[in-house]
């Protein structure tokens, strides 16, 4: 059957303490292997994943990184407090977070929230998922396939895509390595990002702004065989070690 994208509309703005799952369970008829991806900007939402900058008072590093920058030193305090190693300073801050997850500004947001707010992402997006899966399986009784996106922009190409920075129920790669293709060769290399294809439609889907699309389902997509080792150990890292290396103020 052919895959089916849907939406999910008409949701409230999200506020701490928020039950997303049941939100979204009611107004999603759930069915078994459906993939739900979910903005981790809601998910964070609702997790009082958020900091006032007005609570926020920037340290020596934040204050000269911000002067570089030119941004709120109160704003880089927070991309700092999310990151556990920084590769680039400026022209933006690209930092690790400790998930593994590597983006700019630590994925930290101002937009789709109040003036004076940010959202932080989920600290541990992994769990965020599978605790999302087990609600909903817990409210509907579907096993269901969770996605946790971002908005993220990507190294050598203009223009931001969706990615997956937590997932539950399925492996983040499909690993087509031993698979033969169509004149019997044998594939040595080829390892497919699933859940970052299917969350880059996701985005596509929800929009940046005003859309109020925080979360999207996909219906009669395959099941597949792989692993979730998406992050570089850092000595195979080579762009990552070029960075580190060519590091300066
Ligand atoms: P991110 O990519 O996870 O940082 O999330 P975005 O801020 O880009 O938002 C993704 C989608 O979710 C867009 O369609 C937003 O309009 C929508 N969105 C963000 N916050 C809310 C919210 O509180 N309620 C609703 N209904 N939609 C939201
Ligand atoms: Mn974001
Ligand atoms: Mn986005």
């Amino acid at each position: 059957m052919d895959i089916q994208v849907i939406g999910v509309r008409d949701l409230p703005l999200i506020r701490k303490g928020d039950d997303l799952p049941a939100l979204i369970c009611e107004k999603v008829a759930f069915e078994d292997g459906d993939i739900l991806a979910v903005a981790s900007s809601v998910y964070s939402k609702a997790k009082g994943f958020t900091r006032d900058l007005s609570a926020i008072t920037p340290g020596a590093d934040a204050v000269r990184i911000a002067a570089k920058t030119k941004e709120d030193p109160r704003f880089v305090q927070a991309v700092l407090d999310s990151s556990t190693d920084i590769l680039l300073e400026h022209p933006f801050i690209l930092s690790e977070l400790p998930s593994g997850h590597i983006g700019v500004r630590a994925g930290v947001d101002h937009s789709n929230v109040e003036d004076g707010r940010i959202i932080i992402l989920p600290p541990d997006p992994m769990a965020a998922a599978a605790e999302v899966r087990d609600a909903i399986r817990r409210i509907t009784g579907k096993n269901v396939r969770v996605i946790v996106t971002d908005t993220c922009g990507r190294a050598f190409r203009r223009g931001q895509t969706g990615i997956a920075i937590g997932w539950a129920g399925m492996t983040a790669i499909d690993d087509y390595r031993g698979d033969t293709d169509l004149f019997g060769h044998v594939l040595e290399i080829t390892e497919e990002a699933v859940v970052d294809e299917v969350a880059a439609f996701a985005n596509f889907v929800m929009g940046e702004s005003h859309q109020g699309v925080p979360a999207v389902v996909f219906r009669n997509c395959r099941a597949w065989n792989g692993h979730d080792n998406v992050y570089f150990m850092p000595e195979e890292d080579i762009i990552r070690t070029a960075l580190k290396g060519n590091k300066k103020d």
